[in-house]
């Protein structure tokens, strides 16, 4: 099972910055993608789904606020998360960018420190289960970064599978996943599984949680949710 290091994919045509911000996404445990124009990162888009867009306003064939137009009119990529990156700090810029459905904007210079902590917010807020920070629910608690869990405050052992799934759910507690969804978020768009496969990691993680099992709720002829009640 592909198990890919998230991705942020870079549009941008200065190569300089392409290095810059490449090395320090890289740095802070990001695999970066890049292009140079929008059609290539639109080319891109069809094949892979990164986590999250990092576009650069000016770009040789056409601006990056129509390749941001483009992305949001698309039912696929309508939460896929974009930052505006570019050399304009005029205010009626940052709103066309912001009117178009970009979700942040940084200006040039910005430093490698802004950088990573503007994606860190913005991963925060639109894909809680790519944060870094421990998240709990009841007796159960995640760390994303060690990947421990616990319940009670003692440690439990799962598999990835079964981690990644959890660390999906607890991220977004009382809300009802089907099964497809499940196999989209937290398998990946790409991988070819049966529906049931779900089931099956559904129920070695209730094992493995063993007194906190009844956190993962069936909802009937629906899916699967994370609740506390
Ligand atoms: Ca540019």
């Amino acid at each position: 099972m592909a198990t890919a290091q998230p991705t942020i994919l870079l549009v941008e045509d200065e190569l300089a910055i392409v290095e810059l911000v490449s090395f320090t996404l890289k740095g802070a445990g990001w695999a970066v993608d890049a292009v140079h124009d929008t059609s290539s990162a639109w080319d891109y888009l069809q094949h892979k789904r990164p986590q999250l867009v990092l576009l650069d306003w000016m770009l040789p064939d056409q601006t990056g606020l129509r390749l941001l137009s483009r992305i949001r009119a698309d039912r696929n990529f309508a939460t896929l998360p974009v930052i505006m990156l570019t050399a304009k700090s005029m205010e009626e810029d940052k709103v066309a960018g912001l009117d178009q459905g970009a979700d942040d904007y940084i200006t040039k210079p910005f430093s490698p420190r802004e950088l990573n902590a503007r994606i860190k917010a913005l991963i925060r807020r639109k894909a809680p289960e790519h944060s870094e920070l421990e998240m709990r629910a009841g007796p159960l608690a995640v760390d994303p970064v060690s990947c421990r869990v616990s319940v009670d405050g003692q440690p439990v052992e799962m598999g990835h599978a079964e981690f990644k799934l959890l660390r999906f759910l607890i991220a977004h507690p009382e809300r009802v996943f089907t099964r497809g969804q499940l196999l989209d978020k937290v398998w990946g768009d790409h991988v070819v599984l049966e529906e049931r496969t779900v089931d099956v990691h559904v129920l070695r993680l209730r094992k493995a949680l063993g007194a906190a099992d009844g956190m993962i709720k069936t909802v009937r002829s629906v899916g699967y949710m994370l609740s506390e009640k």
